[in-house]
């Protein structure tokens, strides 16, 4: 039977209204840039599959990477046992980081490795007696995975209304959202530190961490903040010891033009997840990483202070293998130019994007270029986004608003030539859209 119908018999997708959603395109291959329906039609894929294809579609390094690993190792019991993709994964990853952020604790997808990071913050005072540190601030529009935790710390998201009763209890933050010719940016910034400054204030020996996702929230909309805002923000939190743990899923691995984002801002945070990119795209792999005092605060004689905490496919060797090919294909193809074009590219582009007047808050931060369609239902359940995403990909591309904002996130393989027809076709759309 064809996938289709099969798919419509049996299958509930993703952050999708099923009913009167468009039918969903069978791809049955892909190659660098593009995904191949069945009928042979080509889609510039300029979201990089949500977000997480980081060189191309099946590149071959890291898909006989795989290959060769599922024929020696395919997977281990994590605890009592170890193996080498893990452990050498674990050494590159800890290098590229600053800090003593040093110590890997390997899960499944971007929300676990969330989960992972608000457990150990929370356990992490308390083994060193602090049972007061329970609450978590994050960040209004912030998004963090779809887990209940994650929830609760995304709950400035807006996306888990139907679950608020459940969270539990986050302050959030004003975000100070900025782009290109923003003339308000400073007040922005301080009006957050100060409302951050209130909330350390009101929640005295409370707090046990902020969350956040540096330089760029992702689901929220592609909101962008200055590198200076993070500086700050770290001063801040630094004076009342609360944990700072970065959400890099998005933006790590060169998407905000540095391997990590907060290397924009030169900061230290105290845990960072990872996911998306991190496998290369190929396998559902994600890492928290936690400084050496977070770590040495679980050591003791007693199960108790230990981390309880663990996923069946933990350090899988075939994520570990994919990831660790993905990180020599940095060093082989040079990836951080092809970083820099993609950047130097959206910033020419936005240029041009300046004098439509159906568009407005340009913005680019590293490879991700991001744009307000002027709407009267702005955010993400703006009757824009629908008919914009239909018309992209009769047009033959992915690129798929969120709500009333149009983004680009390419993979790295993508042609200046690939670009430009991208923007062209932004440009077109919005023309032949009525308002
Ligand atoms: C996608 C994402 C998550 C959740 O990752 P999943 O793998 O979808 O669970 C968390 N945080 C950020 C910033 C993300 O972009």
């Amino acid at each position: 039977m064809k996938t289709l119908t099969l798919d419509k018999q049996h299958i509930w997708h993703p952050f999708t209204q099923v009913k009167g959603a468009l039918d969903p395109i069978a791809i049955v291959r892909a190659k660098g840039a593009y995904l191949y329906d069945e009928e042979g039609k080509a889609y510039l894929d300029m979201i990089s599959s949500w977000w997480v294809t980081l060189h191309g579609h099946c590149h071959p390094k890291i898909a006989k990477a795989i290959a060769t690993q599922a024929e020696t190792l395919e997977q281990v019991i994590f605890a009592d046992f170890t193996h080498s993709p893990a452990a050498t994964l674990s050494k590159r990853l800890t290098d590229l980081l600053p800090g003593s952020l040093n110590r890997v604790f390997f899960s499944d997808n971007g929300s676990t490795a969330v989960e992972v990071a608000l457990k150990l913050a929370v356990q992490y005072w308390q083994n060193t007696g602090e049972h007061g540190r329970t609450k978590f601030i994050s960040f209004e529009g912030g998004y963090h995975g779809d887990t209940f935790g994650a929830m609760s710390v995304g709950k400035g998201s807006g996306f888990f209304k139907a679950w608020e009763e459940l969270q539990f209890g986050v302050e959030t933050i004003p975000y100070p959202e900025t782009w290109e010719g923003d003339d308000g940016v400073e007040e922005k910034e301080e009006a957050a530190l100060v409302t951050l400054r209130q909330v350390i204030k009101d929640n005295e020996g409370q707090v046990a961490a902020l969350i956040m996702e540096p330089l760029i929230q992702g689901a929220g909309g592609m909101r962008m903040c200055r590198p200076g805002f993070l500086k700050k923000l770290e001063k801040e939190l630094k004076t009342s010891g609360i944990l700072l743990i970065l959400d890099e899923i998005m933006t790590g691995f060169g998407r905000s033009g540095l391997m990590f984002a907060h290397q924009n801002s030169d900061i230290t945070p105290d845990l960072v997840c990872l996911s998306k990119g991190l496998t290369g795209g190929f396998m559902p792999m994600s890492v928290t990483i936690a400084s050496e005092e977070i770590f040495e605060a679980f050591l003791g004689d007693s199960f108790d202070r230990a981390f309880v905490h663990g996923h069946s496919y933990t350090a899988n060797p075939l994520g570990c293998a994919a990831a660790l090919a993905s990180l020599e294909v940095f060093e082989e193809e040079n990836t951080f130019e092809k970083i820099a074009r993609i950047e130097a590219s959206h910033r020419k582009a936005l240029i041009g994007f300046q004098s439509n007047e159906r568009l407005e808050n340009l913005r680019v931060q590293g490879t991700v270029l991001a744009m307000n369609v002027k709407v009267d239902d702005e955010g993400y359940t703006s009757s824009v986004a629908k008919k914009l995403k239909f018309q992209f990909l009769k047009k033959g591309f992915v690129i798929r608003p969120l709500g009333n904002v149009i983004y680009l996130l390419p993979p790295y393989c993508v042609t200046a030539e690939e670009l430009e027809s991208a923007y062209n076709v932004i440009s077109s759309v919005l023309a032949g859209q009525t308002p």
